[in-house]
């Protein structure tokens, strides 16, 4: 295990922010990770893990000790008719295990495609897009309570999902390092064409019936055209979550707004379209200095080069506000401020 001091975090982090950590070490495995515990710069520093840093914003340097997930291997646990149970490291690369499922024919997260990040990261706010969220095909994960070393086997219900959250963003945050989680896909895929932008893809492609691999290429091919790619221009996709509303608050805001985009839930809440709120309130390709608001998504905030973590939260909270003022809505980071 090689322990780096003073480590860059810039190559780590999908903003491509300056931030330097005191202390950097890669963990292969849960061993490892057991031994590094025992240490002294364990015991005495504030730890951060990072998987492929796609959530983050760094604000400042990191004063601690950061440990990076390397701990791979796709493995079948069960099989039957119907599913394939996968056992997945948590420092797999995400994209990489849903070509993977998509290549074997095997359904369930090719929605999910194109989304950066380790899989050890993916149960942290239940990834979502197109329709799909994580939890749809979650089974159990194992994480490792870092206070006292003990490991433990998390069922979908005790993972408490929500949308884009769980309960390791909120009452366990910090407190667990996951180090495996297992899906279970189908053999005969069921798509999810729900989304209008996938919908329409295929339409317009002609592809009247479509397969799981045009599907994933059709999620690939949407995602390039409107996504900047963080290797080009840094970003941590979307900035702020969905806000939810009561159906009360909902009417209200439509009498005000009527074209405001919103989805009803199933438990009769409503889901706003954050990036309509934000392009609304006029920040839509919005440029300030070496920040700004993307040009075709108005939920991402990027980093044309030169620009640094402080910046972005500063612009993060002129949206917040703005939103708030002419919505009365609070927009709630979704990306994890450091
Ligand atoms: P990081 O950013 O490294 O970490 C995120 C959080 O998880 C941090 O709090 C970290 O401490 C914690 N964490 C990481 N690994 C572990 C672990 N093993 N154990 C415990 N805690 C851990 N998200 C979506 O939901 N849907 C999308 O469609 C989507 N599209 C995106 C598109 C782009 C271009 C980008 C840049 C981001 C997008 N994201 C999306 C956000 C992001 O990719 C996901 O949230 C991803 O799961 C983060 O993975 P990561 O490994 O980069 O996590
Ligand atoms: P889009 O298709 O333009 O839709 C705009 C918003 O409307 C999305 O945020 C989506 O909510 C919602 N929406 C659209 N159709 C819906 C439906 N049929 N039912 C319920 N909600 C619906 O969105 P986009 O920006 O191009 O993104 C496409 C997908 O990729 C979305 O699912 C989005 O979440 C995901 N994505 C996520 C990130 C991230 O960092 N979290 C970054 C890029 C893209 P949802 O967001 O709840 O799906």
């Amino acid at each position: 295990m090689k322990v780096i001091h003073n480590y860059s975090l810039k190559q780590l982090n999908t903003f491509r922010i300056e931030s330097v950590s005191t202390h950097f070490v890669e963990i292969n495995s849960i061993d490892e990770l057991l031994e590094l515990r025992e240490k002294e710069l364990f015991k005495n520093n504030k730890i951060l893990i990072l998987g492929g840093g796609s959530n983050i914003l760094f604000t400042k340097n990191f004063d601690g000790l950061v440990i990076q997930p390397n701990i791979r291997g796709i493995e079948i646990i069960k099989e039957d008719s119907a599913s394939i149970y996968l056992k997945i490291g948590a420092g797999e690369v995400w994209e990489e295990l849903v070509e993977y499922a998509v290549q074997k024919c095997w359904g369930g997260i090719e929605n999910l495609a194109c989304i950066p990040g380790r899989v050890g990261a993916a149960p942290i706010q239940n990834i979502g897009a197109y329709g799909v969220e994580l939890d749809s095909v979650f089974q159990t994960l194992t994480a490792v309570n870092l206070k006292n070393g003990e490991q433990k086997v998390f069922s979908q219900d005790e993972c408490e999902f929500g949308y884009r959250t769980s309960i390791f963003k909120t009452r366990l945050r910090n407190e667990y390092f996951i180090t495996d989680i297992t899906l279970k896909l189908k053999r005969i895929p069921v798509l999810n064409l729900t989304y209008a932008a996938l919908d329409d893809y295929l339409i317009n492609n002609n592809i009247p019936d479509p397969a799981m691999k045009d599907v994933f290429n059709a999620v690939l091919n949407i995602r390039k055209t409107k996504l900047p790619d963080p290797n080009k221009m840094g970003n941590a996709g979307s900035f702020f979550k969905n806000p939810l509303i009561s159906k009360d608050d909902f009417d209200n805001l439509k009498k005000a707004f009527p074209q405001i985009k919103s989805y009803q839930q199933k438990d009769g809440s409503f889901k706003l379209a954050a990036a309509w709120l934000i392009e609304n309130c006029g920040w839509k390709g919005k440029r300030i200095g070496e920040v700004g608001v993307h040009e075709k998504q108005a939920l991402v905030i990027v980093n044309y080069g030169a620009g640094d973590g402080r910046q972005i939260q500063l612009l993060a909270e002129q949206i917040m506000k703005s939103v708030n003022e002419k919505f009365h809505i609070k927009l709630k980071p979704e990306v994890n401020i450091h």
